[in-house]
């Protein structure tokens, strides 16, 4: 078994990432709107903080309290847009129950959506179009090329059918000519299903949720799962590893596998949108 170490992979992405950041004429920019009292909404603030100040990125925050209205994140969406020293925009989610995330993503500039959750960026991956796709996603496409895991033909599952991860994940596979296949919470005889994988992404927010029994000989298995431990500070993923590890060819490890290489596919992508803007 290979333990796909995205904290390494991510680390000497990062020192490409400050070259490319070194010849650029302009210091990219990105500017973070967090809403609310999230504790850990704070945490990856902070986190987006340091590593950007690391490669050399200018980051504004924006915070607010509980009771921001939507209209007033829109002007500031907007204001932005026209900033010429912001090349990315992001909303970190969660946000309280009365703001529309969707509508605020809508209104991000799609050439300043560093998240890839702007409809147009969402469309455009859809049509097979690669240019702002969500960062987790990316991430774990990286991991696969890291270390020449082939997807053409493939049969790839993918549990979990969210925005942020599993559909765009799905159509990043497709785009890679596998052949994928997602479960969620509505799927039957989940088990027969994650048997048939060649590969497995499992984006469910269930400790321990997969287990041997559920996974092929030899499969790849991509967790990317991030849940606390009996409200402990230990993270696990959502594949139980101490059974997995020993019948699979690949796993991410949690933490050190799929987190690192979302926050630098975050870093890439504002230096692509700054790229994409000022050539
Ligand atoms: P989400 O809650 O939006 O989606 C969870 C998905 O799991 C849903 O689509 C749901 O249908 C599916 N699901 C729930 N129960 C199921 C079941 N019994 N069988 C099959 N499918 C089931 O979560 P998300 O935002 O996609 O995140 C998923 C996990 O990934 C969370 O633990 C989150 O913290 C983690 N995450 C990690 C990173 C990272 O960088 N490593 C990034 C984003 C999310």
């Amino acid at each position: 078994m290979v333990l796909l170490d995205g904290k390494k992979v991510a680390n000497n992405l990062k020192k490409e990432i400050m070259e490319k950041v070194n010849k650029l004429d302009v210091k990219p920019g990105l500017a973070v709107i967090c809403i609310g009292e999230n504790s850990a909404s704070k945490l990856y603030v902070t986190l987006k903080h340091k590593i950007c100040e690391e490669i050399g990125i200018n980051i504004e925050e924006y915070f607010f309290d509980n009771h921001v209205q939507q209209n007033e994140l829109i002007e500031l969406i907007d204001r932005l847009n026209h900033e010429e020293t912001i090349h990315g925009i992001l909303v970190q989610s969660p946000v309280p129950y009365h703001i529309n995330i969707l509508e605020l993503f809508e209104k991000i500039a799609p050439e300043k959506d560093i998240d890839g959750f702007n409809p147009i960026n969402v469309g455009k991956l859809s049509q097979g179009l690669n240019e702002l796709a969500p960062c987790t996603p990316l991430g774990v496409m990286h991991l696969f090329k890291e270390y020449g895991i082939e997807l053409e033909g493939k049969n790839c599952v993918v549990i979990g059918r969210s925005n942020i991860v599993g559909r765009p994940m799905a159509q990043l596979l497709i785009n890679a000519n596998a052949t994928v296949t997602v479960c969620h919470s509505k799927t039957r005889n989940l088990a027969d299903i994650t048997k048939q994988a060649d590969i497995l992404i499992v984006a469910v927010g269930k400790a321990n949720f997969i287990t041997a029994d559920m996974i092929k000989d030899n499969a790849v298995i991509i967790d990317v799962g991030i849940n606390r431990k009996d409200d402990s500070k230990e993270i696990v993923g959502d594949v139980d590893f101490e059974s997995v590890k020993n019948k699979c060819s690949y796993i991410t490890p949690v933490p050190g596998g799929v987190g690192p290489m979302t926050i630098i596919m975050l870093m890439e992508n504002v230096v692509k949108a700054c790229e994409n803007i000022t050539k």
